[in-house]
């Protein structure tokens, strides 16, 4: 017996052997997952990967800057696909949505180009490449309307799931749902286990979008769709793929991780759903973060950042734009007739690293194959976001930003409360006024004399966009009294210096204060007082309590009251407390949009075709008299001067480093 034994034993070891031979030789240098190379019979490593929120960024380009980005990109992760792979027995390949907008490629195909019948959406040919196994949905997938997101759907090689998006109303039952998409797909996945046994397991997938699309989706789904909880469809659906004979049931959530507590409809449900009995493992996405790995998820109760378990579920968040592959690695073992997982690991893995100094170094190389299977779409969008799209009947400009009611930040304003206003029409917010914050990005500073935003009237094309909104934050809104509407101005206010009556050429500018906490909030109109000291320091602490700079601070012609509930647009960084605005923080937010800011200026100029971004003047510096001040400003602000109605302003000679220096009259 025993020896019958040690030559199973033998040869289990050199079939095992002979198979990672096999592999190694195929790829080298490749390490082997544990699982691959630990294997024993009737033992099958699976791993299963993660691609999400690709958002049509397969170049590692960055389309606004119009330059290329070495932290993004579809060709970057599929090299990493190709490596990942070769280190597991048996491999699947998934998308967790969020692949179709995103950027000017996207939009490129959306507003431009077209869907015609038969044609192959670009971020789609790329995938067919990789060879998926399935897909699911995201929010934005509906962003350009339902029949142009199916038709691109018909050109994916695999097949997408989703459970909760339905046609029409909800059914009394979920599994009644009369739904647009399959809710899941049970794949025959053949593997080979650790002796070189070839076995079928039959592995589930099922699909979750968040049901927050009906209302950042309502022109495009109103009246044609509904989306069902995530976790009450998942509890209606397992059960039945369990039924049908699935050995592990993964699921595709393209919902974030929020431990505060699960409640009916909510956006970020992975936690949620991970409890749902049945579901084995869970792909996240939809928030843009990393899972697991250090900062993203530190302090949420039921996940295991280190480990990557929600609910002790094996689980995963693979950044966004192609930045990070997601991993579960399953340790499966027969157990009679069935599988069942024995062990699990999980890994986001990067495509890029920041040396010593944060400088992005690129982990990879792009993939030939997917480079090519674009190249023609991706030449058609450098031409697209080079070539007008609009046109503007003003300059716009940041020179005089910080002294003056501004082109560049006005248009910023017009596009936010035109979205806003939008979203909270339907909605328990919907008597609320609107009012928009937004701030000079390129203003000079550290950034040197050509920082600025500086876009010529007439044609407007898609790169200059990035030109207004530097940074890809997404929208948000607070809702906060007409007082702290003050204090939120009086904050901002800190970037002036105290201007003494009567002073001469007295440096106007506070440099420690950085212009993009400089918010003009509009909708309302005001005047600064620079002879009082500033309520707030740089770091929102109360310096001067019985100071007020903000001066005749009207809403609707009339002094605002005080106790009065406004809706201010604003973006993620500053409603989350960036810049720490007096109780400006994550409690106020009353909508949460999927969209970034620059999305929304793009959508804004499409839509409006012809933008009249002129300055509204709703602020302006309180006249002090007898005074004057000087700032620094771009050497170039000299050939808008003479068209420059906002406020006193003459040359002043040359400043340092470059800069121009111009006198202000108060
Ligand atoms: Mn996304
Ligand atoms: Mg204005």
């Amino acid at each position: 017996r025993e020896d019958t034994d040690m030559n199973h034993l033998l040869d289990m070891t050199s079939t095992r052997r002979s198979l990672l031979k096999g592999m190694a030789a195929s790829s080298a240098l490749i390490m082997l997952h544990p699982f691959t190379a630990n294997a024993q019979a009737k033992q099958a490593h699976l791993r299963i990967m993660e691609t999400t929120d690709i958002h049509v960024a397969v170049y590692p380009y960055d389309y606004y800057a119009d330059a290329p980005d070495d932290k993004l990109g579809l060709s970057r992760t599929a090299t990493i696909i190709d490596k990942i792979r070769a280190e597991a027995a048996n491999s699947m390949l998934i998308d967790n949505g969020d692949f179709l907008q995103g950027n000017p490629l996207g939009d490129f195909i959306a507003y431009e180009r077209g869907m015609k019948k038969g044609d192959e959406h670009p971020v789609i040919k790329a995938m067919n490449t990789l060879d998926y196994d399935c897909g699911t949905l995201g929010n934005h997938e509906f962003n350009y309307g339902l029949d142009f997101m199916f038709n691109v759907l018909k050109g994916a090689a695999h097949k997408y799931v989703c459970a909760n998006l339905t046609k029409g109303q909800l059914a009394s039952d979920p599994r009644k749902d009369d739904l647009f998409l399959k809710p899941y797909l049970i794949v025959d996945k053949a593997v080979t286990d650790g002796a070189g046994e070839d076995h079928i397991v039959k592995v589930g997938f099922i699909g979750f979008v968040p049901p927050q699309i009906m209302v950042w989706d309502s022109k495009n789904l109103e009246g044609k769709a509904n989306t069902r909880d995530i976790v009450e469809a998942a509890k209606a659906w397992v059960p039945q793929m369990k039924e049908e004979g699935a050995d592990i049931v993964i699921a595709l959530s393209h919902s974030g991780i929020d431990g505060h507590g699960e409640t009916e409809g909510m956006e970020n449900a992975s936690l949620y759903l991970a409890g749902v009995e049945g579901i084995d493992a869970i792909f996240t996405g939809h928030q843009h973060l990393v899972f697991p790995g250090p900062k993203d998820f530190d302090n949420v109760p039921g996940a295991d950042a280190v480990k990557g378990t929600l609910l002790g579920k094996p689980a995963v968040m693979a950044g966004f734009w192609g930045s990070h592959m997601g991993l579960i690695d399953l340790l499966l073992e027969k157990d009679g007739s069935a599988w069942k997982i024995v062990d699990f690991t999980c890994e986001a893995r990067p495509i890029y690293h920041r040396d010593d100094n944060r400088k992005v170094v690129a982990d990879t190389t792009d993939k030939a194959e997917i480079v090519a299977s674009v190249a023609a779409e991706h030449q058609a969008t450098l031409d697209y976001v080079r070539t007008p799209v609009g046109k503007t009947s003003a300059p716009l400009y940041s020179y005089f930003a910080l002294v003056a009611d501004d082109p560049s930040i006005q248009i910023v304003s017009i596009a936010q409360s035109w979205y806003i206003k939008d979203m909270l029409k339907d909605g328990p917010h919907k008597d609320l006024p609107v009012l928009s914050a937004a701030a000079p990005f390129k203003a000079g500073g550290r950034g040197g004399a050509d920082y600025f935003t500086d876009v010529p009237a007439g044609d407007i094309a898609i790169k200059n966009v990035a030109d207004l909104y530097l940074y890809p934050n997404t929208i948000q809104a607070v809702a906060i009294t007409g007082e702290q509407v003050k204090n939120w101005l009086e904050m901002s206010a800190g970037i002036f210096n105290q201007i003494e009556k009567g002073a001469k050429d007295a440096a106007l500018i506070n440099p420690d204060f950085p212009s993009y906490n400089y918010d003009v909030i509009d909708g309302v109109t005001y005047q600064i007082d620079l002879t009082k000291p500033a309520r707030y320091d740089k770091d929102g602490v109360v310096v001067h309590p019985e100071s007020s700079r903000i001066v005749n601070l009207q809403f609707d012609g009339k002094p605002i009251d005080p106790g009065q509930t406004f809706a201010v647009a604003t973006n993620n960084y500053r409603a989350g407390g960036g810049g720490k605005f007096p109780e400006i923080t994550a409690d106020k937010v009353i909508f949460v949009g999927p969209d970034t800011n620059r999305d929304i200026i793009v959508r804004y100029i499409v839509d409006q075709g012809t933008i009249n971004p002129s300055a509204d003047g709703n602020w302006s510096f309180a006249p002090i008299g007898d005074t004057t001040v000087v700032f620094e400003t771009g050497p170039k602000a000299r050939e808008h001067l003479a068209g420059f109605k906002g406020a006193k302003i003459e040359d002043a000679g040359e400043g340092s480093d470059g800069f121009a220096k111009f006198r202000l009259t108060l």
